[in-house]
């Protein structure tokens, strides 16, 4: 690629009520550095150069960026309403795929906004490498996530609890609207702002709406599907995403902002590990709780422009609403009977599923190890996960499942819906230890096995090793460094 070549990104966002944005610039910065760059994400957007010299000159040319700018929204904080907006991240463009796919490149980390407050805009370099590691996980994991592009070091030092490298990453999202930016436009702009941009977000992410009776209503239900089948494949490997403000709920049905997220090791619901969340708000066994709250947030900002009567809109949207419970109940159960190898579509399964969560949760065992059990004589063999409420538990599960399938069917369902392998807590800290430390190469090494993440192999038993009882107990993970 030509030095400074101009690099065609739209910007079909600004076609939306000035209120919803604002145009914004990246910082200047004393030596940017990309010290990661993801080839294959390069190769997926269609960027024909996957170099890091044509990278800086794509993402940082304020020539390709002139009109980059940052998104006005608001949200429920643990409950509470607030208005917020991108405090530390600029949207540089849109990129269009030669499939015609449209992706919001962002900058996240690169200096203040209008929106900042007293933040100042900025981002950890660890805590950049946390979310790049994460989020590409999550995609292996066949997860519908956010993605990471690139991360850089910015040359600075920022100001935390300790001076810290500065940090940006380069953050790929089909769209970064979220509930919280319709709560935004519904309460703090008129009632045609919130007509638009639900138009927009229709045309952008779910053109069929269009063909429906009331759009508005629709896109209620279709977000509250989306993020049902989101967080039932949290829940499938054992993911808490620490901080489901609703000003972190994609429209789009993308998991995205990585900060105080972590794995479970042992199975427990009220497991938190946000060093935030004293009252367990964000759990792992919240989760369904409080998708069902952020969806009926999202419910509210819409009543405006479901109905014009008040009334009946309420009633519209509860209707939707009134559905989530028997919805959550039939995909959750049916995603935790493939994790056992059954494919039914009745009840009659649920019960199985129950047992073997009271069993994990009574015997303190590992919640993917023991799903990865079932289908790998390795683990078969460990003691640890072989209590006798267990082994009891399995001589049941096997007699019910030979009534519906056979052993290697199971098997096969069992292995592409339990992983191997997950970027445990710990694993994790070590490797952004050393990349902090200056050596990326551990880091680099765990990014490639966490890409193969259903692909059992010998040698990897290191990263399957749930962490020691002292880490577990005392492993925070941390909002907005
Ligand atoms: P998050 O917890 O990352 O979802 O962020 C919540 C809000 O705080 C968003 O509006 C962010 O843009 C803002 N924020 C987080 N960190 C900073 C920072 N260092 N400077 C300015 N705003 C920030
Ligand atoms: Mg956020």
């Amino acid at each position: 690629m030509q030095k400074n070549k101009m690099f065609k990104f739209e910007y079909s966002y600004l076609s939306l009520p000035k209120k919803l944005y604002s145009l914004s610039k990246k910082e200047k910065f004393p030596k940017i550095h990309i010290t990661l760059l993801n080839k294959d994400l390069c190769t997926k957007l269609d960027l024909t150069s996957n170099n890091k010299k044509d990278m800086i000159n794509i993402l940082f040319n304020d020539l390709n960026n002139t009109k980059s700018f940052s998104q006005s929204y608001a949200g429920h904080q643990f409950g509470n309403f607030t208005k917020l907006g991108d405090g530390r991240a600029i949207i540089i463009g849109e990129l269009i795929t030669s499939d015609k796919k449209r992706f919001d490149i962002q900058l996240k980390g690169s200096g203040r906004t209008p929106y900042s407050r007293n933040g100042d805009g900025k981002a950890t370099y660890k805590s950049m490498l946390r979310e790049y590691l994460i989020s590409e996980a999550m995609y292996y994991l066949n997860i519908s996530s956010s993605r990471s592009l690139a991360v850089i070091k910015t040359g600075e030092k920022i100001h935390r609890k300790n001076i810290e490298e500065g940090g940006i990453l380069a953050r790929i999202m089909k769209s970064h609207i979220r509930i919280g930016t319709f709560e935004y436009a519904s309460f703090f702009c008129k009632k045609d702002d919130l007509k638009a941009l639900t138009t927009y977000t229709i045309d952008r992410l779910y053109p069929k709406i269009n063909n429906y009776k009331n759009p508005p209503l629709h896109l209620l239900k279709t977000v509250m599907e989306k993020q049902i089948d989101l967080v039932v494949n949290w829940m499938r490997i054992g993911f808490i995403h620490g901080v489901m403000n609703t000003d972190n709920t994609s429209i789009s049905g993308e998991t995205f902002d990585y900060g105080p997220c972590a794995f479970l090791n042992s199975y427990k619901p009220e497991k938190t590990y946000s060093s935030i969340d004293h009252y367990n708000r964000y759990s792992y066994g919240n989760q369904p709780i409080i998708i069902k709250w952020n969806i009926a947030r999202f419910a509210e900002s819409l009543l405006p422009i479901i109905h014009q009567n008040q009334e009946k809109s309420i009633k519209l949207a509860q209707s939707v609403i009134d559905q989530f419970d028997l919805l959550w109940k039939k995909k959750y159960y049916e995603m935790m009977l493939k994790k056992i190898g059954i494919q039914i579509k009745d009840e009659e399964g649920y019960k199985l599923i129950d047992e073997l969560l009271a069993c994990m949760l009574k015997n303190n065992q590992d919640y993917n190890n023991t799903f990865h059990s079932l289908s790998n004589d390795y683990f078969k063999q460990n003691s640890s996960i072989n209590n006798l409420d267990f082994v009891n538990w399995k001589k049941k599960w096997k007699k019910n499942l030979l009534k519906h399938t056979t052993l290697k069917k199971a098997n096969n369902l069992m292995r592409i819906h339990n992983p191997v392998i997950i970027p445990r807590n710990h694993i994790v800290e070590e490797a952004i230890y050393q990349a902090g430390k200056g050596n990326i190469n551990p880091f680099k090494k765990l990014i490639e096995i966490i890409s193969k993440p259903y692909e059992y192999k010998n040698g990897l038993e290191k990263f399957m090793e749930p962490p020691s009882a002292n880490f577990e107990q005392n492993f925070q993970t941390f909002c907005g460094t």
